[in-house]
């Protein structure tokens, strides 16, 4: 086994953005994983785990070190039990599902990046949650040099959110358990289809992207839950706040939009080098024309600091933003 060398990280994010990778490598079992961990513990080598790259900003600079990218792409049913690798991508995932009759991930129809992504984000939309199917999660801990199987219960799911989030680096998810239900494939497949349609129709799927950049804002950011105002504005599904007018939407607990705070800060279809913020969906800031890191995180910041100026509000990223030497290093 081998690592591959200089490696340009573009090709495997979604924006097409990232300069080079030291070292690379694709593990498609656990012992390949092992090995690769103990190479780079050996030679000292920080090492980043890549998914589908979808929600990830990685730097023009690079990575100067060890990027693997699990490449396990078992899916086995056992009754309405599935196991399913980390690698798999969650559109394949879905195809199977359709194939097999399986309900209970429709919600995530259009939803891009791998199953091992997903579950470190604890990924979600339409209502529904990628913890909701998971039985249990298996995953690799660079310091201890073990796998270990959690529920998931310890897995502390929350709002895009879980353990993984928290150790970087230092702890791989290789796979997870899912408990699905006996469904009809063409309403499976027909409900995936409206998400996926849905998607189109808003996101700016023509251009390079990933996805939302910031969180949308809980209502209790702009008045505390116990107030007149928060309650008027549940009651009422909306509010008005400096002189704009918001949606309240469930998502899954009260927020307004970010895109909304963005657009009525006059930012709609602003542009920085190859860069633009999205006119059609605000909160996405696409690579119009070969934009770099540094083009998207000049439009990122512009966003911050207009919003927090006009509204006082302060927008907090979604996406990663990935810095050519992170602090994922596993060399303890
Ligand atoms: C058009 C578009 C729409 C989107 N819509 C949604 C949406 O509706 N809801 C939503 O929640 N998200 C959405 N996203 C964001 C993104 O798709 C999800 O967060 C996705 O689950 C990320 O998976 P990924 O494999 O691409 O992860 P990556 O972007 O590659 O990585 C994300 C993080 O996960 C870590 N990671 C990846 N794989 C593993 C692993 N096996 N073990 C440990 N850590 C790992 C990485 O180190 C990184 O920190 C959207 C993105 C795009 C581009």
């Amino acid at each position: 086994m081998q690592f591959k060398k200089d490696i340009p990280l573009s090709r495997f994010s979604h924006y097409k953005i990232g300069g080079v990778a030291r070292f690379f490598f694709e593990p498609k079992n656990e012992k390949e994983i092992t090995w690769a961990i103990t190479e780079a513990k050996a030679n000292k080598v920080p090492v980043f785990i890549l998914g589908g790259g979808t929600n990830l900003l990685l730097s023009d600079d690079g990575f100067q070190g060890l990027v693997i990218k699990p490449a396990l792409m078992d899916v086995k049913a056992k009754g309405a039990r599935v196991n399913v690798g980390a690698g798999v991508l969650m559109a394949d995932l879905l195809q199977y599902t359709v194939k097999n009759a399986m309900s209970g991930l429709e919600w995530a129809g259009g939803l891009p990046g791998t199953f091992g992504g997903a579950i470190r984000g604890n990924a979600g939309c339409f209502g529904g949650e990628i913890k909701d199917a998971i039985i249990s999660v298996r995953s690799f801990n660079p310091k201890t040099m073990k796998f270990v199987e959690r529920s998931a219960q310890a897995c502390a799911f929350h709002y895009r959110d879980s353990i993984f989030k928290h150790k970087g680096a230092n702890e791989i998810i290789v796979s997870a358990q899912l408990q699905m239900a006996r469904g009809k494939a063409t309403l499976i497949k027909s409900s995936i289809q409206e998400k996926i349609a849905h998607r189109t129709k808003h996101h700016p799927l023509e251009y390079p992207n990933i996805g939302s950049m910031f969180k949308n804002i809980p209502l209790t950011n702009l008045h505390p839950a116990s107030s007149k105002a928060y309650h008027a504005a549940l009651a009422k599904g909306e509010l008005s706040f400096r002189g704009s007018h918001f949606s309240v939407k469930t998502d899954p607990f009260p927020v307004i939009s970010a895109a909304k705070l963005i657009s009525e800060s006059g930012l709609s279809g602003v542009s920085f080098g190859g860069a633009m913020i999205s006119a059609k969906h605000p909160n996405f800031i696409v690579n119009a024309l070969e934009a770099t890191a540094f083009d998207i995180k000049t439009l990122l910041t512009l966003a911050k600091s207009t919003v927090q100026q006009k509204f006082g509000v302060t927008l907090e990223e979604e996406v990663q933003i990935v810095d050519s030497l992170p602090e994922t290093l596993v060399n303890s």
